[in-house]
C-alpha cells in the first residue's frame, strides 16, 4: 500500500512576519523558509504507518518554485522513500493544489493521502478536503489519531471538533489531513540527510498533469494586525478590579 503525503514549503513558524509596503503580500526575500508544521506531522504519521509494516511507500509531493526542493529534500530525510516535485512560479491556490494531487493519483494510485489540516501561511484549511472532492473520497479531517485495518480496507480517525473527539471510519482509499496533537515529528539525522541526496524525485510541470494554473482568487490587501495598546501597571487589587470594572468594562 502506498501513501501520498503533500508537503508545502512556507515561511518558518518562528519568523516574525512584515507585511511589503505596498500591502500586496508579505515579505519572503531573505527570510527562513521550513515545512509547513501540519505536513511535518502528516509526513510523520505516513512513515510510522509504513515503519508499522501496513504501508509499504512514503511518497512526498511538494508544489511550487525550485527552493521547494529544499523542502522535498527534508521530507526525504525524515524517511519518505522518494519524492515528486511539481515546479511552477505562479501563485498557486488550494484548488490548484488540490487537481494537481487529482491527477497524479492517477499516475501514482496512493490508497491513502495525507496533508497538513492548514498551511500556516495561507491559512486555508482547504486543500485536503477539495482533492477529497474531487477524487469522491472519503476524508478525515482534523486527524488527532489514524489506526488502519489494512485487511478490511479501512482507516478509522479521531477528529478534533469544537466539543471534543469525533470518531470516524473510512474505506480506503481515502484523504486524512492533520491536526497538531497527532504526533511528534522526527528530525531528520544528519547520515538520513545525506542518504536522502541519493532519493529518486520525479519532476512534473502543472501543464504536463494537465491543471492550468488560472488565478482563481485576487488577493486585495494584506495588513498588520492592530498594534497591542501598552499595559498599565495598577498598585493594588481594588484598583485593577476598579479599571475593570469602570474602564475596561469586562467585570
Ligand atoms: P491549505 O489548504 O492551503 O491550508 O493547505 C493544507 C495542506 O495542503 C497543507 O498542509 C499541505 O499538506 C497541502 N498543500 C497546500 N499547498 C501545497 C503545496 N504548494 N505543495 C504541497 N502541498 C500543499
Amino acid at each position: 500500500m502506498k501513501i501520498m503525503v503533500a508537503i508545502k514549503r512556507v515561511i518558518d513558524y518562528a519568523v516574525k512576519i512584515r507585511v511589503k509596503p505596498d500591502k500586496t503580500g508579505v515579505v519572503t526575500q531573505n527570510v527562513k523558509m521550513s515545512m509547513n508544521p501540519f505536513c511535518e506531522i502528516a509526513l510523520e504519521e505516513a512513515l510510522r504507518i509504513r515503519e508499522s509494516g501496513l504501508a509499504s511507500e512514503v511518497v512526498a509531493v511538494t508544489m511550487g518554485p525550485s527552493q521547494c526542493l529544499d523542502t522535498l529534500r527534508t521530507g526525504l530525510a525524515m524517511g519518505a522513500d522518494r519524492g515528486i516535485h511539481v515546479e511552477s512560479t505562479s501563485a498557486l491556490h488550494p484548488l490548484h493544489v488540490a487537481k494537481i494531487l487529482r491527477n497524479l493519483v492517477e499516475i501514482e494510485k496512493p490508497s491513502l493521502i495525507i496533508l497538513g489540516k492548514q498551511a500556516i501561511d495561507d491559512d486555508c484549511n482547504q486543500t485536503g478536503q477539495m482533492v477529497a472532492g474531487l477524487l469522491n473520497w472519503p476524508q478525515g479531517t482534523f486527524a488527532s489519531k489514524v489506526v488502519l485495518d489494512k485487511e478490511k480496507k479501512e482507516v478509522t480517525v479521531d477528529r478534533e471538533v469544537d466539543d471534543g473527539i469525533e470518531t470516524v471510519q473510512l474505506n480506503l482509499p481515502a484523504v486524512i489531513t492533520t491536526d497538531l496533537r497527532l504526533n511528534q515529528p522526527r528530525y531528520a539525522t544528519l547520515p538520513n540527510i545525506m542518504k536522502a541526496k541519493s532519493k529518486p524525485i520525479k519532476k512534473f510541470t502543472p501543464q504536463e498533469l494537465n491543471v492550468e494554473i488560472k488565478p482563481d482568487l485576487e488577493i486585495v490587501e494584506v495588513t498588520e494586525p492592530p498594534k497591542r495598546k501598552a499595559g498599565v501597571m495598577v498598585s493594588s487589587v481594588d484598583e485593577l478590579i476598579h479599571k475593570l470594572k469602570n474602564e475596561a468594562k469586562v467585570i
